[in-house]
């Protein structure tokens, strides 16, 4: 297939770039760089299969080779204020990738009678009431909050999706992403990951918001992209959670963390400001994800840090 992906110079996206390149396929990576990097892509600059447009995917999408697929991965993806990364930074540029980057890629679709498939997340639930959450739960979203820019982009998207589909026969695909982790995470987007193995490595205390005991469900990244190329290949169109259902607490984890890397400072409690929009459990039922795409994640946490502390430090010049 040729294969647009927009979002490509971020952390999932430039992993998606590499396996669908292992499958043979050719891609068009697109990005305009406002949270992604560079470097995530420099492996692959000399590859014939890949080449690259720098666009920002709210403005109208022109591709002029046939198209057998479309990826909409363009999105700030971090929730953390303190990060001018963090989506609440960028709320405009957040909304405009989700609603107008939606239009313009699945028209690019549509024209192309591409298959199209789209990055949504777990944040389509909100702080949800449901445990774990299954994609028939319709979610606990304040529509005014601080991560409203994020969760309502993704939710007009997931609509806008649907209205395709049903009313124009685009051929669409929702694949609702839990936390992952891995390589290529920017270091300094403020998402739990990069964080608490940054401050680890440096030897600092982890800082936990809250009491720490709100949860969420780690994925490798290698196990993600393998939910979304089985997904890519299937015909389903309902949303499917693709996440890994193993749940820990945020304080746990951070002592696991804290042992992997042998870091003797421990815990930092003193930053209490993101309680009001912190969902405080998040766990994926993926049922679906079992029957209909014969997948289930194989790496388990300690096995994803370790690879992911070592690729830290690498990019940190520490090895
Ligand atoms: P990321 O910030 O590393 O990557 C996002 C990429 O999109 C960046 O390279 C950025 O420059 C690009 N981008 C943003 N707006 C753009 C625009 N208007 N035009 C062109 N490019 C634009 O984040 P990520 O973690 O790789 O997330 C990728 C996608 O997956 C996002 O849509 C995110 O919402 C979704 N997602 C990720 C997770 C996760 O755990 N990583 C969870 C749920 C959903
Ligand atoms: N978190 C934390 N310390 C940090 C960064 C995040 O305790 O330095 C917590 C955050 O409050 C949330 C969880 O870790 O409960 C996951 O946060 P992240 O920003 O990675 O993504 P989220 O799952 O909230 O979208």
């Amino acid at each position: 297939m040729r294969i647009l992906l927009t979002g490509a110079a971020g952390f999932l996206g430039s992993h998606i770039c590499d396996r669908l390149l292992a499958e043979g396929h050719t891609v068009i990576g697109m990005d305009n760089f406002i949270t992604g990097n560079r470097e995530n892509l420099v492996h692959l600059v000399k590859n014939k299969d890949f080449s690259f447009i720098r666009h920002d995917v709210s403005e109208i999408i022109t591709v002029r080779s046939k198209l057998d697929a479309v990826l909409h991965f363009a999105s700030p993806a971090s929730p953390n204020p303190a990060s001018p990364f963090g989506y609440p930074n960028l709320p405009v540029e957040t909304l405009k990738a989700g609603s107008l980057g939606t239009f313009n890629t699945l028209d690019l679709a549509r024209i192309n009678q591409a298959r199209f498939l789209f990055a949504s997340t777990s944040e389509v639930y909100g702080d949800p009431l449901e445990h774990p959450q299954v994609e028939t739960y319709w979610g606990h979203v304040n529509s005014v909050g601080p991560r409203s820019m994020y969760d309502e982009a993704k939710r007009f998207s997931e609509a806008l999706i649907m209205a395709y589909y049903r009313s124009k026969g685009a051929d669409t695909r929702i694949v609702r992403i839990f936390n992952t982790y891995g390589s290529r995470m920017r270091l300094d987007d403020g998402r739990v990951v990069p964080s608490f193995i940054q401050q680890a490595l440096h030897g600092d205390p982890l800082t936990i918001f809250g009491d720490g005991l709100q949860t969420r469900s780690f994925c490798y990244v290698d196990d993600l992209v393998d939910g979304i190329y089985r997904l890519l290949l299937s015909d389903e169109h309902l949303p499917v959670n693709i996440g890994n259902p193993s749940e820990t607490s945020i304080l746990d984890f951070a002592l696991k963390i804290n042992r992997l890397t042998g870091n003797a400072a421990g815990l930092d409690y003193s930053i209490d400001k993101r309680m009001d929009s912190d969902p405080q459990r998040r766990c994926p039922d993926i049922s679906r994800a079992r029957s209909l795409l014969s997948w289930e994640p194989k790496v388990g946490l300690e096995e994803g840090l370790m690879r992911t502390i070592s690729s830290f430090k690498e990019k940190l010049g520490m090895k």
